[in-house]
């Protein structure tokens, strides 16, 4: 057990650049390939972007927050105070939570399942005494209670918390915190469908306004190969009862997930469940196989062969072009992605494609892999 309060600023490792920005900026050579990254005329703060309404995120690809070295990924500038706020384990959020305040009513992740991911393999799930996360609740509440304006309630798939646990744990947020804005967490849509309709009202008008979900795929066979426990269908269905509920979706996919083999099916279902999903937000991460994971014993005996990069900035490219969310503000600034975006789709998108276009032409610098993280 960690006894630490995580009070995150500025974890963005990664430099961000809005496709206006890319747009207009000098052409770096191919053989400069990280010029612009590290051009102050087009890179933005993370602070800049930390607003309500910038909330991409991965399910897939955390962003560890936890005490301690961070395991990868957005790398933590962290400032953490002792606090009797206490944390089991390695914490992950996504990166538009860096400023939030992190309470981990959930010990890893209910289904603890996806053939990628080795974020709770160390955690047996179990739900957190309830009178331990109200105790952190007042714990934070004393230290920092008139700074925290965001809440995201950990771990994996913290919705599956009992309907009751989270009606307390918003009702001692909103006491706790007078400036809270936003509460959020991570959800699968068995989570979503394991829900009442009343229930999810109740939970929205309590204050939970955002959940960030990853489907990874909508291609059927990749979220069968890659064992997500939902397919497309699934995935529609837990869309429209939190946006029927009045929340917000923030959904991740995750380029070279179907692999060599289902690059592109991949790539083109998946535009198809954003638009179907009509989430507010989308983000896409980039698959990095994980050492002890599954996906990475396929991979040694040759049954997962990840696309290379030009294959998953195609992936990107299909994403983009080929769906038709309503107003949807996408990101690419996990820092697991070779090439950061931000836009809004469908409006922005001719534009981000001419981006991805220029990036696999060889005229825009990408993330080098030394700088990538999970
Ligand atoms: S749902 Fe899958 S990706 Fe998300 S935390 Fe659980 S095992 Fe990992």
């Amino acid at each position: 057990m960690v006894a630490k309060l995580v009070w995150l600023w500025n974890a963005l490792d990664s430099a961000e650049i809005t496709v206006a920005q890319v747009m207009t900026m000098p052409e770096p050579s191919a053989t400069n390939r990280s010029s612009h990254a590290s051009s102050a005329a087009v890179t933005r703060s993370a602070s800049s972007f930390a607003g309500d309404e910038m909330a991409p995120a991965p399910h897939s690809g955390y962003a560890p927050a936890a005490a301690g070295p961070a395991a990868a990924g957005h790398r933590n500038r962290a400032a953490m105070t002792d606090s009797p706020v206490r944390y089991e384990g390695r914490i992950f959020r996504p990166p538009s939570e860096a400023d939030a305040l992190i309470l981990q009513a959930t010990i890893g992740c209910s289904w603890n399942g996806c053939t990628y991911c080795d974020m709770y393999r160390d955690k047996q799930f179990r739900v957190r005494d309830l009178a331990e996360t109200l105790a952190d609740v007042a714990a934070a509440a004393r230290q920092v209670g008139d700074r925290v304006a965001k809440v995201f309630v950990a771990d994996g798939d913290a919705l599956v918390l009992p309907t009751e646990h989270w009606l307390a744990i918003l009702a001692a947020c909103r006491r706790a915190f007078p400036h809270l804005r936003r509460v959020s967490a991570y959800a699968t849509a068995p989570n979503l469908a394991q829900k009442s309709a009343d229930e999810l009202l109740q939970l929205r008008a309590a204050g939970l306004s955002l959940l960030y979900i990853g489907p990874e795929s909508g291609d059927d066979v990749t979220l069968k190969r890659i064992a997500k426990g939902a397919d497309f269908a699934a995935h529609v269905l837990a869309a429209a009862r939190a946006r029927d509920a009045g929340m917000a979706l923030s959904a991740i996919f995750l380029l070279g997930a179907g692999g060599v083999a289902r690059s592109q099916e991949h790539a083109a279902a998946s535009a198809r469940l954003i638009t179907a999903m009509d989430p507010a937000y989308v983000s896409a991460l980039t698959l990095t196989v994980v050492p002890q994971t599954p996906l990475a014993t396929l991979q040694a005996r040759g049954q997962f062969v990840l696309p290379d990069v030009e294959a998953m900035l195609a992936e990107l490219r299909v994403l983009v072009a080929e769906s038709a969310p309503t107003h949807a503000v996408f990101r690419t600034n996990h820092a697991s992605n070779y090439l950061p975006l931000a836009g809004v789709l469908p409006t922005d998108r001719d534009r981000i494609v001419q981006v991805i276009d220029a990036a696999l032409a060889g005229k825009i610098a990408l993330r080098p892999e030394w700088r990538r993280g999970l």
